[in-house]
């Protein structure tokens, strides 16, 4: 389908519109001159990208700083730089693998043919990106299509503008437009980019807003790979060492602020550890940050929209009489927009902070019985993105394992499965379609095509008309075989 009968007509365009059709059709022609990208060429694209992510260290620090208000520092060189290139270096290290065909066992009836998967870059890649990893989040999916073999368009979060335009520019002083590019603009050039017939889009957001995406790619029957959020749950059994667990769930907690999709959403505790959950969980995040006002460690909510949003999810659970644990000052400077790590204790299922994801630093933490309570509570909602379990009874971490579908899971800690690129990443259900790292990146990114090469000596023509008593023989010998 052309891109413009499943868009407005040019002359109701946007500037932005007109300039996202002119990039399309550029990275389409590049395309349809040169449909498969060498290796070489490939190992250049990510030698590319890892020198930009460097080279622009100290820009993507203090642009971020700036979009957030503050975010610390070593945030976003471990989150957005050393994620990045690490990222990029693996793909490097495992391209001719991942490029090579894969052999597939042939049937006995078809030797002696061989049957393989070969993989072919499809095309042109669009690439959506959230605001809150907002260089990782563009960049990480632009190494696994540019591995593949793809051209890439990236559209970046409207809300962290200084992020997006030190991203456009660092991108433009590597790639040539054809080949990778950055374009800039709100919510309007979003939904121009859906719309457009890209070979596959990534998008990487809240699930409201993906399931529009979905819809607009459906128009082009455009593959979506769609990296949602949710409520992630942290289950903690019987059997956990409360002072590990609760030190980590307030690490990936706090990380970013919260403003992380596979943070824990909120916590199931064991009854009688409650307390102990509570207070280990303070004690912890204490000793992260010691003054959430005046250290650079703590990182700002992105907006004052998003800010009031997260205050009045506090309130309402205020106004309901729910127990409520702020750690930290609890005057944090609005100027910054710092929201200490709020514990909510126990709180009753209808309030908003049990209903939407949270996406910030407010944590509750809630009581069950047993882990059948558990299970039951995780199964009763969307399927999260990612699950959290501490303990040491393995009979009970394999229950909640096998009988919750969440898209990844990281055993006696917080996040970090999200850092394991050789795991596929990605959420189900509600949390996601399809998945992306390492050598899944690969292959979101690549048709792949399944090729059988005939042999000469093929029989095959044995069971071609005309169907004779010799074809029944033949048949009858192939259906005791098969
Ligand atoms: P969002 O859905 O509001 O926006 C994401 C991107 O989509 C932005 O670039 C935005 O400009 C664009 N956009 C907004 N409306 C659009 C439309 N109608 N059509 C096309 N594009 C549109 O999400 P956000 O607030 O930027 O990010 C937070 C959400 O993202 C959370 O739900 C979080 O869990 C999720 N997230 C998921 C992952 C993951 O890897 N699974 C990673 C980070 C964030």
């Amino acid at each position: 389908m052309a891109a413009d009968t499943a868009r407005t007509l040019d002359a109701d365009k946007t500037d932005g519109e007109r300039e996202l059709d002119r990039l399309f059709a550029l990275q389409k022609k590049a395309y349809a001159a040169t449909p498969f990208i060498s290796y070489d060429q490939r190992i250049a694209s990510l030698d590319k990208i890892i020198r930009l992510t460097e080279a622009n260290e100290e820009k993507f620090i203090e642009a971020i700083s700036a979009d957030f208000g503050n975010r610390a520092k070593h945030e976003t060189i471990i989150a957005e730089v050393v994620v990045t290139v690490s990222g990029a270096k693996l793909a490097r290290k495992n391209l001719k693998k991942w490029m090579r065909p894969r052999g597939v066992a042939t049937p006995i009836h078809m030797l002696p043919g061989k049957s393989r998967i070969e993989p072919q870059p499809l095309g042109v890649v669009g690439i959506i990106s959230p605001w809150n990893y907002p260089v990782q989040l563009a960049l990480a999916p632009a190494v696994a299509a540019l591995a593949a073999g793809n051209r890439v368009m990236i559209k970046p979060s409207e809300l962290t503008p200084r992020t997006s335009e030190a991203l456009r520019d660092a991108i433009a002083s590597e790639f040539a437009e054809d080949e990778c590019v950055v374009i800039t603009g709100g919510v309007e050039t979003g939904q121009a980019f859906t719309e457009t017939p890209f070979d596959h889009l990534l998008f990487t957001g809240s699930t409201p807003v993906g399931i529009r995406v979905a819809q607009a790619a459906a128009k082009n029957l455009t593959p979506v790979t769609l990296e949602l959020g949710g409520k992630s749950p942290v289950v903690i059994d019987e059997s956990a060492d409360i002072a590990a667990a609760t030190k980590s769930i307030a690490h990936g907690k706090t990380l970013n602020a919260g403003q992380t999709c596979v943070a824990p959403d909120y916590v199931l505790s064991p009854q009688s550890k409650l307390d102990a959950v509570v207070d280990g969980i303070a004690g912890a995040a204490r000793e992260l940050y010691p003054d959430i006002d005046t250290t650079s460690d703590y990182t700002s909510i992105v907006s004052d929209r998003h800010f009031a949003r997260l205050k009045s999810l506090v309130e309402e659970a205020r106004d309901r009489g729910v127990k409520i644990v702020e750690i930290g000052s609890a005057n944090a400077l609005h100027p910054q927009r710092k929201l200490p790590l709020t514990l909510i204790v126990d709180p009753p299922q209808d309030i908003g902070l049990m209903k939407e994801e949270i996406f910030g630093p407010i944590l509750p933490i809630l009581r069950v019985q047993s882990t059948d309570e558990a299970i039951a509570h995780i199964n009763g909602g969307d399927r999260p993105l990612a699950l959290y379990w501490y303990g040491s009874d393995n009979d009970a971490r394999d229950r909640v394992l096998q009988k919750t579908v969440s898209g990844g899971v990281t055993v006696n800690d917080a996040i970090w499965h999200v850092a394991q690129e050789n795991l596929p990443f990605g959420g189900v259900g509600k949390s996601g379609v399809g998945a992306y790292h390492g050598e899944s990146g690969f292959e979101t990114f690549s048709h792949m095509k399944p090729v059988f090469y005939q042999s000469k000596f093929a029989s095959g023509s044995l069971l071609h008309p005309p169907f004779t008593a010799r074809t029944d023989k033949i048949l009858s010998f192939l259906r005791k075989i098969l």
